[in-house]
């Protein structure tokens, strides 16, 4: 079975990425800004708005990092958003999520501007990504079609199964693999028979959330497996959704967690920023 090596796949995107970032910033005199929001002080998410603002610095973007306290007003976030919304030197708004519960994340996701939304989790953008004519995409389907395209994974008239429906992963992901020709199936906690379904598929997406909930039976010989899941063991370790080496006997080709999708992440919201660095310029020349 080939491992997907989502590592391998990150740095050959960076390494465009920051290539791409360099030209910007001498065209421009300005580097691609991002700006992250972290509400509270979630261990987790600390450790993620860390990694985002090491990746910035990694590809020479402008990093804005604005620690809040967890009984923030929601007013008081929503003005930061209105006033980075302002800003031309940021291009990407991104507040670290889940929010504390005194605070309404759909007002905050409708108060990003668009433009400068690079989660992709603005309703204009999920509209955008059904139409097919999008500039974002969240970050982790976007990686794991990268991945896909990398190893070169045929995807057109091909039967993938997404199990998970969720609006940051299985949803945009079902559409995704859609757009490229798929012959799409979403599963979910309410499927009935899922292994049926799942040994249907030639690329088979996981993203349930549940430790090792994938095993050779539910999967086709030969088919490629894409593991979104991370979960931690009550000893610490972090394990996927797939059992990989249950499903190593079968697969063709299996992306690892760790090491799979989950670098992939980080480095697809470099991209959306970038990319919407280079739209807010095109849109300044144009007049
Ligand atoms: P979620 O909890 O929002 O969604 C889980 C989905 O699994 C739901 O749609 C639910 O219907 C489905 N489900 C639950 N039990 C099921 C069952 N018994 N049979 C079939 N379907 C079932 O989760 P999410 O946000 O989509 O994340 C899924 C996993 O991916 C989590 O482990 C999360 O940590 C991980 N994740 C990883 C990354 C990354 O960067 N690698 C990013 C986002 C999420």
């Amino acid at each position: 079975m080939i491992r997907l090596d989502g590592k391998e796949v990150s740095l050959s995107v960076r390494t465009e990425i920051k290539r791409e970032a360099e030209a910007f910033t001498q065209a421009h005199g300005y580097p691609p800004g991002l700006a992250v929001i972290l509400v509270g002080d979630d261990p987790a998410s600390s450790v993620y708005v860390r990694n985002k603002e090491k990746a910035c610095v990694e590809m020479g973007f402008l990093s804005r990092k604005y620690e809040l306290p967890a009984d923030t007003k929601q007013a008081d976030l929503l003005a930061l958003i209105d006033t980075l919304n302002r800003d031309p030197r940021i291009h990407g708004i991104l507040v670290q999520l889940p929010l504390p519960k005194t605070i309404d994340e759909n007002a905050v996701i409708l108060a990003i501007d668009p433009d400068k939304d690079v989660d992709a989790f603005h309703p204009a953008n999920v509209g955008r990504i059904v139409e097919g004519n999008y500039s974002f995409v969240p970050c982790t389907p976007a990686g794991i079609m990268e991945i896909l395209k990398y190893y070169r994974i045929p995807i057109a008239g091909k039967r993938c199964v997404i199990i998970g429906r969720s609006n940051i992963v299985g949803k945009p992901m079902a559409l995704l693999l859609l757009e490229q020709d798929g012959t799409v199936t979403v599963c979910h906690s309410k499927t009935e028979n899922l292994t049926e379904i799942t040994r249907t598929a030639d690329i088979l997406v996981v993203a349930v959330g549940r430790a090792k909930f994938v095993n050779a039976d539910m999967v086709k010989p030969g088919a490629v497996v894409i593991d979104v899941g991370i979960n931690r063991t009550p000893d610490g370790k972090v394990v996927g959704d797939v059992d990989y080496e249950s499903i190593s006997l079968v697969a063709s080709a299996a992306t690892p967690v760790p090491g799979g999708v989950g670098p992939m992440t980080i480095t697809m919201l470099m991209r959306n920023t970038l990319t919407a660095a280079k739209r807010t310029a095109e849109r300044k020349n144009q007049g």
